[in-house]
């Protein structure tokens, strides 16, 4: 794929993502060795650095921050003693010579537990600083039995089976919900199709119970952050998250730091309005992007159109059925068009360039990939030499629940995420 080529180019990498120091080296974007500026700050800027490129030698730390090896020898050899950053093997050997060990996070140093709570399920389990999944644990909601003790015994059940195989004390818990919540004070706002869930102050109830450190965070969220550290989004400056299915909702990362409203508001992309004389949507609005860019929407018109299954159509099968059936290529091109212009407005406002793609709509593989590319690159406006480029999310369980335990690290080590 592409991304990789694109996300791994140091030097650029570098030029979009440093936060440069004013008294710093001149010929550096990434000067973090000032003299006044040395041990936590540096510290902060090693491990974000990791987390933004992956493995990486102290030689190439150094290079990036137009440092001194020594230097950087000097910050991480803590960080190594204290079980945090361990010695890799090289993946390629570059030049000659004994090739340099990058560094990396070590598999056992204090895990995070991950939460993702959806109406349909409650996930848990523990994530490794490396992003290693295990005690995962995950437990079907039925439709008829969604009210608070059944999630609460869940989550209580699976937080306490993933405590029990930490290695050693969890930083945390991280919690991405699948609905509206507040960041501020991790209580939910709402959650589709669990009304019950509404005004948990979920937060509170998990730090009470377990006495860690709980952040709870929208599920849009948790993907960028997952993709941010260990997907397609690893070292970008700029992206944005797409999750199309029966809901919409995004999340973006803007000129290195992750967007957040006033208290950590956003993301109800699916809310804009893109047609005034549109349906009403469930928001009580009428003609939001939601109402002509989901799964309904898409069920509906497959039914109009007579085409087989209407009612549990999904992309995947559309894209199958439009080899066959010119009905279902027209509707294929509608649907992808529809979510193309709630992306191309937000493309054309923020220029986020990157759109890294889950839900229903990355089921539609490659075929929903080009059809979008196209579209949105036809509607949206972008800066000369900053093509489009649309991802398909990788595995959206692992990525979730690594971005859930990455609301913690990115809180609990003080780096920007
Ligand atoms: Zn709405």
């Amino acid at each position: 794929m592409t991304s990789k080529n694109k996300v791994l180019d140091h030097a650029s990498l570098t030029a979009r993502n440093s936060t440069p120091v004013a008294d710093g080296p001149e010929d550096s974007g990434f000067a973090i060795f000032s003299a006044t500026q040395i041990g936590e700050s540096n510290k902060r800027r090693v491990l974000q650095m990791l987390f933004d490129l992956g493995p990486t030698s102290r030689a190439e730390l150094a290079r990036l921050t137009g440092t001194k090896r020594t230097t950087i020898t000097g910050i991480v050899q803590p960080l190594i003693e204290a079980g945090l950053l361990i010695e890799v093997d090289p993946n390629e050997k570059r030049g000659v010579g004994k090739p340099a060990r990058p560094l990396w996070f070590s598999a056992s140093a204090a895990p995070v537990c991950a939460v993702f709570l959806m109406p349909d399920k409650v996930e848990t389990a523990l994530i490794s600083l490396t992003g290693g999944v295990s005690a995962h644990r995950q437990v079907p909601i039925a439709p008829g039995k969604r009210n608070r003790e059944t999630y609460i015994d869940a989550l209580v059940a699976g937080v306490d089976h993933a405590l029990a195989q930490a290695p050693r004390q969890a930083l945390g818990i991280g919690v991405a919900v699948g609905g509206m919540v507040d960041p501020a004070d991790g209580s939910i706002v709402a959650m589709n199709l669990a009304p019950a869930m509404a005004g948990l102050g979920l937060r509170d109830l998990l730090e009470d119970r377990f006495a860690l450190p709980t952040i709870v965070d929208h599920h849009p969220r948790a993907l960028l952050l997952g993709e941010r550290w260990f997907g397609a989004g690893r070292g970008m400056g700029n992206f944005a998250v797409i999750y199309a299915d029966e809901v919409l909702g995004c999340a973006m990362y803007l000129d290195g730091k992750p967007f957040r409203g006033p208290h950590g508001s956003g993301g109800e992309l699916g809310h804009t309005i893109v047609d005034l004389n549109g349906g009403t949507c469930t928001c009580g609005k009428r003609g939001c992007w939601e109402t002509v860019a989901t799964l309904g929407w898409l069920r509906d018109r497959a039914a109009e159109a007579g085409l087989p299954g209407a009612e549990r159509l999904d992309s995947e099968r559309l894209v199958d059925l439009s080899a066959q059936m010119p009905a279902a290529g027209a509707l294929l091109s509608r649907y992808a068009h529809n979510i193309a212009i709630g992306i191309a407005n937000l493309q054309t406002l923020l220029m986020p360039d990157n759109f890294i793609i889950y839900g229903d709509v990355r089921r539609g593989g490659e075929i929903m990939q080009q059809f979008l590319t196209r579209e949105i690159s036809g509607l949206a406006a972008s800066l000369p030499g900053n093509p489009i480029t649309v991802f398909l999310g990788q595995n959206e369980q692992t990525i979730t629940l690594q971005g859930a335990a990455g609301l913690i690290v990115s809180k609990q080590l003080e780096i920007e995420y």
